[in-house]
């Protein structure tokens, strides 16, 4: 199908029964996954290829499985098998192993380069059979009793144009930056003053499937296996951050081995350095008049547990079961909106705040914590059931 711009906004619909906003990751599997369901669905994405990414995403098992059976997933995303995550706190022997066997399976999870992972979704979706808006970019959204009405343009180098249309249902998977004009819902935005310096480290000796999570004095570093190197992803105040990228290569290797200790065998180049500002966004509701929102859009997380998309996606998937048992008359009523909310209520909370808590949990760095901090992580270590509950918590999500 030829989406030239132009065309496409000429032709899009008065109104839809289900508009999804964005088409990342978590719109592009809700899209695909109700394909199937008869609904009478449009899809809205601003881009029509992804820039450059600097993230490397961890994905689980579980995430992997629902992109692969929507048909997001292909061999080009250069995805790299995780095997085993080493959580250890710098300066004390406390540490625990994360090991795929623990749960029966041969991977827990895997790396993705986030470009390549919503490039495969973007091309997914033009060859799908849900009808699509590339290079259209909603601008404005207003919330009725019977209906949600939405504004969108795309600008070409001709100029721009514009179209209006009603839905029945608005689904927000755009990454949180239409809430203000949703007067029903609040969101909290919690900045962490913190950013994650990310790089791209080659490793001495291969990295066999390994990821790490190290708990310095001076925050939390990530190593993910992404192809023959790791991306690092470490925590920094804002001034902390700006140094560390202003490093000589040497320099900003040696600061990352000091950091790892003996955990890691060290590191023969970094590449890619970029920083990323991080804060916490959560919503009053998941949920409004005629409107949901899934994805980044209900809930943005810190990096620190990679925990982000795996969540999104799995809003993604439950929204997708409960639309797809929902009469069209009743799409964007409130008894099926709070239904999803419901659901999702139990998952979302707890992760969210697993998350905000290994940040403070981490923070103080007072001996006696430090040595309360090792005891645990030595406790999930030895104990079989509370390291199986983790893994499986992390690999499935809380239901
Ligand atoms: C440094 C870092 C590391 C991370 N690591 C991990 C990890 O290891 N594991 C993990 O699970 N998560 C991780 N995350 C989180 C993860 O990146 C996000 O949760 C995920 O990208 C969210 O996907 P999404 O589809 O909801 O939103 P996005 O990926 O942001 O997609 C939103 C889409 O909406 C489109 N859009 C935006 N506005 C409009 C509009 N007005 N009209 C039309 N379209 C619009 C955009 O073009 C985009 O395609 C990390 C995040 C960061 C910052």
């Amino acid at each position: 199908m030829d989406w030239t711009l132009a065309m496409l906004i000429e032709h899009l619909p008065q109104h839809v029964d289900i508009l999804i906003v964005g088409g990342g990751p978590v719109g592009a599997l809700l899209a695909q996954t109700l394909s199937a369901s008869g609904h009478d669905v449009l899809l809205v994405e601003a881009r029509t290829e992804v820039g450059k990414d600097p993230r490397a995403l961890a994905l689980s098992h579980a995430s992997q499985i629902k992109l692969q059976q929507a048909g997001l997933w292909h061999d080009t995303l250069l995805a790299t098998p995780i095997n085993k995550v080493h959580v250890s706190q710098a300066g004390t022997l406390g540490r625990t192993v994360l090991d795929a066997a623990d749960l029966d399976l041969a991977e827990l999870g895997c790396t993705v380069p986030y470009q390549t992972l919503a490039q495969s979704a973007l091309d997914a979706l033009k060859a799908g059979s849900t009808p699509l808006a590339l290079g259209v970019k909603v601008t404005a959204i207003k919330q009725m009793a019977a209906f949600a009405y939405v504004k969108m343009e795309n600008g070409t180098e001709t100029g721009s144009s514009e179209h209006q249309l009603t839905c029945r249902l608005l689904i927000l998977a755009e990454g949180g930056q239409l809430i203000s004009q949703l007067p029903d819902i609040r969101q909290q935005v919690k900045s962490y003053e913190q950013h994650a310096v990310l790089a791209k480290l080659t490793p001495k000796h291969p990295h066999l499937g390994i990821a790490f999570e190290r708990f310095a004095d001076d925050g939390p570093l990530a190593l993910l296996p992404n192809g023959m190197q790791y991306t690092l992803v470490w925590t920094q105040t804002p001034e902390q951050a700006a140094a560390r990228l202003a490093l000589n290569d040497e320099d900003f290797i040696a600061e990352i081995e000091q950091r790892f200790a003996d955990r890691v065998t060290g590191f023969t180049a970094v590449a890619e350095r970029a920083s990323w500002p991080l804060s916490l966004k959560t919503l009053n509701s998941v949920v409004g008049q005629r409107v949901v929102l899934i994805g980044n859009a209900a809930q943005t997380l810190h990096p620190v547990a990679g925990q982000g998309l795996n969540l999104g996606l799995r809003d993604a998937e439950t929204l997708a079961q409960v639309l797809a048992v929902t009469p069209k008359n009743q799409l964007g009523e409130a008894a099926s909106l709070q239904r999803y909310r419901q659901l999702r209520a139990r998952d979302a909370g707890l992760v969210t705040v697993f998350t905000d808590s290994l940040i403070h949990l981490f923070e103080a760095q007072s001996l006696p914590l430090k040595h309360a901090r090792s005891m645990g992580l030595m406790a999930i270590d030895q104990l079989e059931w509370l390291r199986k509950g983790f893994a499986q918590r992390m690999v499935y999500g809380a239901r």
